[in-house]
């Protein structure tokens, strides 16, 4: 035990030690603290939607029909009609053949690398992939390669190497820095390579494209091998879960061999309920995404007149990079004793000097919200 609360203090001394928030809220641009109501730039609800009335009837509607719990894994007997059909419109939304639902993106990520790899292949990730797919190609037990940020140059040179099939994965939004992956270049390397390319969207889903399809729509990318297509449930959608979308041939092996489809409890039916709702509002809603693309751009304009480093981010995902996990900390403090929430993002989520501010932004924040921020921001 000794051990342990060393450790704890050590990670307080450099300012990494982490803490929860308690909302006594729903989420929101406006969220409960404790006696305190603070404006929010941290979630990642960025349609709005977590807390849509639509939303709520349908989840109330799906627990009066199907009850609360799945009661068992889908392959016992936990799949539901309401699963099923919004599998169904998660295909069709996202042009898929097939889409299978998984019960977090985390997990879903886990169990495409462990039912297609192997430790006889190779899977190749971006250096900022997120941490779930990171921890997916240990679960695989596969060879890992990591290359460089989005240099697809790079790592054509790896692939020359390296024996042929195996598996690309990259994150389509990059959760911390909020730039785009270079799909195109990276799946035309995977096609040449006889690889598959794991597109992780759980930024892009809902908030990219025209129609909100996500990263691959706004790039003009099919959805079609080498592509496997991640899409998670519990952010522009604003409910819970994720979803594998691809070809046939794919969603049948996964459903066969992916261990965190298999040995688990399916979502309760309702939660699929509240999604088709959700995706609904997603289809045809679409000046959601063009509030936030103008919100972004007001954001942008007033920090580069502030003087402010931002990153290349096209996307509701706008960093302040500030270097140590002390600053950041410091800057996250003031702006939360001016009723500011925006958290402090520090190693190990992003890498050492790179700590920084996350701020975020979702199509219910209005124009004087942004201002808001702004005006914190000019005084740190
Ligand atoms: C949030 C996130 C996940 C995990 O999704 P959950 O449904 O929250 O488990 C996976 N990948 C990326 C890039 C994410 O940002």
């Amino acid at each position: 035990m000794k051990t342990l609360e060393a450790d704890l203090s050590r990670r307080r001394a450099q300012n990494l030690y982490r803490e929860r928030l308690v909302l006594e809220s729903s989420q929101g641009v406006e969220v409960r603290v404790g006696a305190e109501t603070l404006l929010s730039f941290c979630s990642n609800d960025y349609l709005g939607l977590a807390n849509d009335p639509r939303v709520i009837a349908a989840f109330q509607q799906g627990a009066q029909r199907y009850g609360v719990g799945a009661g068992a894994s889908h392959l016992v007997s936990g799949h539901s009609r309401a699963h099923h059909v919004l599998e169904e419109e998660l295909a069709d939304f996202t042009g898929a053949a097939r889409a299978l639902l998984f019960s977090t993106g985390y997990m879903a990520n886990l169990g495409v690398m462990s039912a297609l790899t192997d430790r006889h292949d190779a899977i190749f990730e971006d250096r900022l992939n997120h941490a779930s797919l990171i921890d997916a190609a240990r679960l695989a037990r596969a060879r890992v390669t990591r290359y460089p940020h989005a240099d697809v140059a790079r790592l054509a040179d790896i692939l020359k190497h390296a024996p042929r099939g195996g598996l690309v994965t990259t994150d389509a939004v990059f959760s911390m820095d909020g730039d785009i992956a270079p799909l195109a270049g990276l799946a035309g390397l995977a096609s040449e390579q006889d690889a598959r390319l794991l597109v992780d969207d759980a930024h892009g889903l809902g908030v990219l494209g025209r129609n909100g399809r996500g990263t691959l729509e706004h790039l003009g990318m099919p959805l079609a091998p080498p592509v496997i297509l991640m899409g998670t449930l519990g952010k522009a959608l604003g409910v819970f879960g994720a979803f594998v979308a691809g070809e046939e041939a794919l969603i049948e092996t996964l459903i066969q061999r992916a261990r965190t489809y298999i040995y688990t409890t399916a979502l309760p039916p309702a939660v699929a309920e509240a999604v088709r709702a959700s995706l609904r509002i997603v289809r045809e809603e679409g000046w959601r995404r063009d509030r936030l693309r103008t919100l972004v751009a007001r954001f942008r304009a007033g920090a580069e007149r502030l003087g402010l480093v931002l990153l290349a981010s096209p996307t509701p995902i706008q960093p302040v990079v500030l270097g140590t996990a002390e600053a950041a900390l410091a800057a996250s403090q003031r702006l939360r004793e001016q009723g500011i929430l925006v958290p402090a993002i520090r190693p190990p989520t992003v890498p050492e000097g790179s700590a920084r501010l996350r701020i975020t932004f979702s199509a219910a924040h209005e124009e004087k919200h942004v201002d808001r921020l702004l005006e914190a921001l000019a005084m740190l």
